[in-house]
């Protein structure tokens, strides 16, 4: 498309700030806030290419869970016992982190706790053993047996279960526009950045097809889009495409709490009116969902709706009232990735959150904000550092692990 002389003068007129944060999800909201805490004199701006949520975190079914995948044993056995325990602490501090620091009334805050269950004799051994890992962690947990997880969720066919009484759910939408307000920058939406000019300390000049950003420092927090603008990390991430859909209201509350199950393949919660959400099923379609096209496909909708129909026979009556996709991150290793961008020190990064970010991203936005404004070690940085992949050959490859994450 062409550009008239005035859109030109406009475009070049550079809006200036201390942090341009790239990215309107869950984790660039969450940077602007905790860079406000840090230093309320520092001008921000988020600049979103859509509208704030517009991505997987205004797409996601809002489940607040501690720990990095469905079953702990599995982040034990990848990770050692110190890695997992610290994980999940990490995961356990973002949720308090939420509670204390915003308002639960803004964005539908409910933690009445939350199930991961067996779909399978294997996975329920799996829970099993699970459970003095995560007691020795400090998690407040306890096993169900399967007549118990079945009574309570008024489903059939699960086997046992670990209930963690500090899962939480969110309308995820409502919470990062809630931190946005809360985190006194400018935002702009509608501006996708097409370009980053690197200026070493004098900061970078970022355009968009209508308006020209200067910054001291930067902030990507772009999701599966990060190589777009820093082609040299394409390997700290993929795109995966997630899908999910909506039933109409039923009057009577059967899902008291959110449920996570398969090994994380699939996620169930109810909302307050009585819809049912469900999604997952991708690892039933592995390769048709290794894409970022936005799309739901009657493939994975049916292994949805066959696994909503066979657990929870009661929802075999309500239609269904709303489907959809989102594209997620996924690292190499099923954990985020956090750090500088290459030979621009000033200006960092963070993606592959593997269909968690909701359990990480307020923290990691005040992990991002300690980075950004240039603590060297902030706690916790080393669970996350990109280079753990300096020898990427030694990353197991996430399409391997045991769990599928959302
Ligand atoms: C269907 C589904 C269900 C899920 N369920 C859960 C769940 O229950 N719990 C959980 O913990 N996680 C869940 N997830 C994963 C979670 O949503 C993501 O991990 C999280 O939202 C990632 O946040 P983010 O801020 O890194 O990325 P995003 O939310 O993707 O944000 C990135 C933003 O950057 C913008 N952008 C991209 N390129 C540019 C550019 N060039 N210029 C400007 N802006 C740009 C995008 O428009 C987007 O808004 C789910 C995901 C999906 C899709």
């Amino acid at each position: 498309m062409s550009i008239s002389i005035w859109q030109k003068d406009h475009r070049e007129q550079e809006l200036a700030y201390d942090a341009v944060v790239v990215g309107g999800g869950i984790v660039g909201c969450s940077t602007a806030y905790w860079l406000h805490r840090r230093q309320p004199s520092l001008r921000i701006a988020i600049l979103e290419a859509h509208t704030l949520g517009a991505g997987a975190s205004g797409r996601n079914a809002g489940f607040i869970l501690q720990g990095g995948q469905a079953d702990y044993l599995s982040d034990v056995t990848q990770y050692g016992e110190q890695t997992a325990r610290r994980l999940w602490h990490f995961t356990r501090a973002n949720r308090d982190l939420l509670r204390s620091e915003l308002h639960g009334s803004a964005f539908g805050w409910r933690s009445d706790g939350s199930l991961t269950v067996a779909g399978s004799a294997e996975e329920d051994e799996r829970l099993r053993a699970s459970l003095s890992h995560l007691r020795s962690a400090g998690a407040p947990v306890v096993y169900l047996e399967p007549d118990q997880v079945n009574a309570r969720l008024e489903a059939t066919a699960f086997h046992g279960g670990l209930f963690m009484t500090t899962g939480a759910t969110v309308d995820p939408l409502r919470l990062v526009r809630h931190i946005a307000e809360r985190s006194g920058a400018d935002v702009h939406t509608q501006q996708p950045v097409e370009r980053v000019r690197w200026h070493g300390d004098n900061g970078a000049v970022l355009d968009t097809p209508e308006l020209r950003f200067g910054a001291r420092r930067v902030v990507l927090a772009l999701g599966a889009s990060l190589p777009s603008l820093v082609p040299s990390l394409s390997d700290t991430v993929r795109p995966v495409r997630a899908q999910m859909l909506a039933t109409a209201p039923t009057d009577t509350t059967h899902i008291p709490v959110p449920v996570y199950s398969h090994h994380g393949g699939f996620y169930t919660r109810q909302l307050g009116d009585g819809r049912v959400l469900v999604g997952g099923g991708r690892h039933q379609h592995k390769e048709a969902e290794e894409t970022s096209t936005e799309a739901v496909t009657p493939a994975v909708q049916a292994s949805i709706e066959r696994y909503l129909h066979r657990h929870f026979p009661w929802t075999q009556s309500l239609s269904i009232q709303q489907r959809w996709s989102g594209t997620m991150g996924f690292s190499p290793d099923g954990r985020p990735v956090v750090g500088r961008v290459p030979d621009h020190p000033e200006s960092t990064f963070a993606t592959g959150f593997t269909g968690h970010g909701m359990g990480y991203g307020f923290r990691m936005g005040q992990l991002l904000a300690d980075l950004t404004c240039g603590t060297t070690q902030p706690e916790g940085i080393d669970l996350f550092a990109v280079s753990r992949f300096d020898d990427l050959e030694a990353a197991t490859p996430s399409t391997t692990r045991q769990t599928a994450g959302h």
